[in-house]
């Protein structure tokens, strides 16, 4: 139910703020249930913000009141909040907007917010805008890996003792992400499993010993790499998180390799690849072909764990890490 009341406030605040963005068609009559102030549902109070917007727009320009959309607005309420915007930002088009997901966190530790957008937490912080770069709904734009403004401490005190998603409830103890904070290999799993719940660190289990093999192999030691999971709370019986559990906790890797900036990220399995680069090909398909995340080469390959069932998939993993090997080199 819970998961539901997330969807359904997810649905609303989209809606919500593609309307105070003027977008066409978004004119809908919200239900009833989606709007009412007694709704159980946590809504979000509908504004254009600087936060949201003002690294779009000159930091003179001043951004329009708009009236919370309580059921509906017009289409030609629409249109004349995106004129007014374009024209006192003397942009021939909007650029594009960060995507929102609202994830309603239970709580936020280090501070008195109740209320945190996940899309947000894993929004670069600069985005670079490039005349040449491919369309988007909004306007043109490249984005890369922004410089961070924060330290992996700043990032682990901002998770606390994190009771954002009901994994917490199952865990003996948080897996942060470890290792060599100049790295320039990054290698990311899905979650802990028993052994790492148990310590409190990534990949010290079977599949961990593996995985120190396979940096081994080409040249390097586990020291020198940068390791995390996609979920940091280990799923009751090792099984998958969902997509909620890792929308929720996967901002936190995010922002960790914006602070790293790696060379190259392996992403290890499914789970791992599907949630960097928000795709959903399976490992198979995808695994030997660096792909890329804000500028960063991502080479996907099979989970050690998986190897461990299967050993004869280990010639792939090898032929995908020679790749790595060859890039970083290089
Ligand atoms: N599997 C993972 O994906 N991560 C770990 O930390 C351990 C096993």
């Amino acid at each position: 139910m819970s998961e539901f009341s997330t969807l359904l406030a997810d649905v609303k605040e989209h809606i919500l703020y593609l309307q105070e963005l003027g977008a066409e068609n978004f004119a809908v009559d919200l239900p009833e249930f989606l709007v009412s102030p007694n709704s159980k549902v946590q809504s979000s109070k509908p504004e254009i913000s600087r936060e949201k917007l003002g690294r779009f727009v000159p930091s003179d320009f001043e951004l329009p009141k708009i009236e919370s959309p309580k059921h509906k607005t017009s289409n030609a309420e629409n249109n004349s909040s995106r004129q007014s915007l374009l024209e006192s930002t003397k942009l021939s088009r909007l650029p594009s907007l960060p995507k929102r997901s609202s994830f309603l966190n239970k709580q936020t530790p280090d501070n008195n917010q109740t209320k945190e957008t996940t899309r947000e937490n894993e929004m670069p912080k600069k985005i670079l805008l490039n005349e040449d770069a491919p369309q988007t709904l909004f306007g043109d734009m490249t984005e890369t890996l922004p410089e961070a403004t924060e330290t992996l401490e700043d990032i682990r005190a901002y998770i606390g003792n994190c009771i954002r998603c009901t994994l917490c409830e199952s865990r003996t103890k948080i897996v942060h992400s470890e290792g060599n904070r100049q790295a320039d290999l990054l290698f990311i799993g899905e979650a802990p499993g028993a052994n790492e719940d148990a310590e409190g660190r990534p990949f010290v289990g079977k599949a961990g010993q593996l995985l120190n093999k396979i940096i081994e192999s080409i040249g390097l030691k586990r020291e020198d790499v940068f390791i995390g999971n996609v979920n940091r709370c280990r799923p009751p019986q090792n099984r998958q998180p969902t997509p909620i559990e890792a929308a929720t906790c996967r901002p936190f890797l995010l922002r960790e390799i914006a602070v790293v900036r790696p060379k190259v990220i392996v992403v290890l399995g499914n789970t791992a690849t599907q949630n960097l680069l928000a795709t959903k090909v399976g490992i198979t398909k995808i695994r030997g072909e660096f792909q890329d995340y804000f500028g960063v080469k991502v080479m996907p390959t099979f989970h050690p764990a998986y190897l461990l069932r299967d050993p004869s998939k280990k010639r792939e993993v090898w032929e995908d890490m020679k790749k790595v090997r060859d890039f970083l080199n290089q």
